[in-house]
């Protein structure tokens, strides 16, 4: 039911934007289904019995391709809650100008009950269907990690590729968020909670857009809020408390949460967390063990980072937080969105807030094709002009440069100084373009502007192939 409503909520989403575009009826309902979902049960022999496993793959538009989303690992995991993500990851990849049209999948179990080596051969067999039928190939569908998956899965699945197809030289780019040794790409594993910070820092150089949101000075020293210690909440809280100077006040997962207002160190309470499974006991803050009213607390940003529907007509009109920052795929509900805009509450929605991580996949599967290292080609030239500057204005001023300007200058971009080059860049610009509709159109929030630039991007995708 939860998950229908997701499904619903995002189709309501799409609904409210499209009165702001010119989008024809017939081919707004094109955009808006989704174009296929395969449902795929398959069986695997473990602990001397044959364990039947349910998975999905939805592809919700192919006007680019490869169609591109994660696949998740979840107990409660359904056929329309990865509709609903694949619809996410369509507008996603339209909003930030990424080639890909969306897809997302899934498969219904709890990763806890199983160890790493029957995960392993789960997974291999999910992989061997989903690729006979081109369900993950690297110019049609390229999967990335999601909830409860990492890139242990994705290597996995990438191995499988490759046995089934030994002869193609792009095989490695039929999945992305793969370990850096097996053709990942640095950076990857902490993109979507880096592009959540560049996306925060985006806001705040806007005085009017802080000013609006009942902020009266820029990101330092804000009190954070976040749920989920997972992938993406952990890279957000890290780099928001270690970079930006901002307190990370509360942090819950589905098992408690810790607490310290003068604010937590997260390197601290991941580790503590990794150790004992809970934050009990943890030096570092106050252990909460019922987290239900904390999504409600005291706080200037809320960062939901766990999963969707947990802010819902019941707890929005409590929510405190000047800003929510969906960290998460629709942790607000239809309703609640209604209730916090009411309220004005400020949102950046999950389709520009979290899409650092198909930013970054599309430069990890764009090195996989390339098959050469991102500056591999230019850093020795560029060292080398450097070297020859610093010497002309040497010998122009007659003073030395200081060494460590030198260094800098002549060190050059490393990779990962490229990725986040791309990812901030594109979080910027994709902040902007949805500030600038929704200035230009009189659009009354954030959401629905970004939904309107990526509807008509689509549409105009369609258009050109002629439908
Ligand atoms: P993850 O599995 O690494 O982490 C999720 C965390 O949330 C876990 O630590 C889990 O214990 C916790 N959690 C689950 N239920 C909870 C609850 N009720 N209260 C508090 N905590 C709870 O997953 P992730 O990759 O970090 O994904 C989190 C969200 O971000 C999902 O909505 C996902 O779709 C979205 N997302 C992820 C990526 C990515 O690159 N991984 C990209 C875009 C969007």
């Amino acid at each position: 039911m939860a998950n229908q409503n997701f499904l619903g909520s995002t189709n309501k989403l799409f609904d409210q934007a499209l009165s702001y575009t010119d989008i024809s009826p017939d081919l707004a309902l094109r955009i808006r289904v989704s174009n296929s979902t395969y449902t795929i049960n398959f069986g695997v022999k473990l602990r001397d019995k044959i364990h039947t496993f349910t998975g999905w793959r939805s592809v919700h538009s192919e006007h680019f391709e490869p169609a591109k989303g994660g696949i998740r690992y979840d107990i409660n995991a359904s056929q329309e809650e990865v509709e609903a993500l694949a619809a996410l990851m369509t507008y996603k990849c339209a909003i930030i100008e990424v080639p890909y049209g969306g897809s997302k999948g899934a498969l219904r179990i709890n990763p806890k009950d199983w160890t790493k080596a029957e995960i392993e051969k789960i997974t291999r067999r999910f992989a061997q269907e989903l690729i006979k039928r081109d369900l993950i190939h690297p110019a049609q569908n390229v999967p990335a990690p999601d909830v409860g998956t990492s890139a242990n899965e994705m290597a996995w699945i990438a191995d499988e590729y490759r046995r089934i197809y030994p002869t193609d030289i792009n095989a490695l780019a039929c999945v992305t968020g793969k370990p850096t040794e097996k053709g990942g790409l640095v950076g990857r594993a902490e993109a979507t909670g880096r592009g959540v910070q560049y996306i925060i820092r985006e806001f705040f150089r806007h005085d009017d857009d802080y000013l609006k949101a009942g902020f009266r000075d820029g990101l330092k020293n804000k009190k954070i809020s976040i749920q989920g210690l997972g992938n993406v909440g952990y890279h957000a809280a890290k780099f928001l408390q270690q970079e930006d100077e901002c307190r990370i006040v509360c942090v819950m997962e589905y098992n408690g949460a810790i607490l310290n207002p003068d604010g937590l160190d997260i390197e601290k309470i991941k580790q503590h967390y990794l150790e004992h499974g809970s934050f009990e006991g943890c030096p570092e803050g106050k252990f909460e063990p019922n987290t239900s009213e904390l999504l409600c607390m005291e706080c200037d940003i809320l960062i939901p980072a766990a999963k969707e529907n947990v802010i819902d007509e019941f707890n929005a009109k409590e929510i405190k937080a000047k800003l929510i920052v969906e960290a998460a795929n629709g942790p607000i509900t239809f309703e609640a969105d209604e209730i916090l805009n009411k309220r004005n509450v400020t949102i950046i929605p999950d389709i520009m807030a979290n899409a650092g991580g198909v930013a970054v996949s599309y430069f990890e599967w764009i090195r996989n094709i390339r098959h050469i290292r991102f500056g591999r080609l230019e850093k020795r030239r560029n060292a080398f002009q450097f070297e020859t500057l610093i010497a002309a204005i040497e010998t122009m001023t007659g003073k030395d440069m200081p060494e460590k300007f030198k260094e800098q200058f002549i060190e050059g971009a490393n990779e990962i100084d490229l990725v986040r080059s791309g990812l901030d860049d594109m979080m910027r610009e994709a902040y902007q373009k949805v500030r600038q509709s929704m200035i230009e159109n009189k659009i009354p929030n954030l959401r629905t502007a970004a939904y309107k630039v990526a509807l008509d991007r689509i549409a105009i995708s369609y258009d050109t192939i002629g439908l």
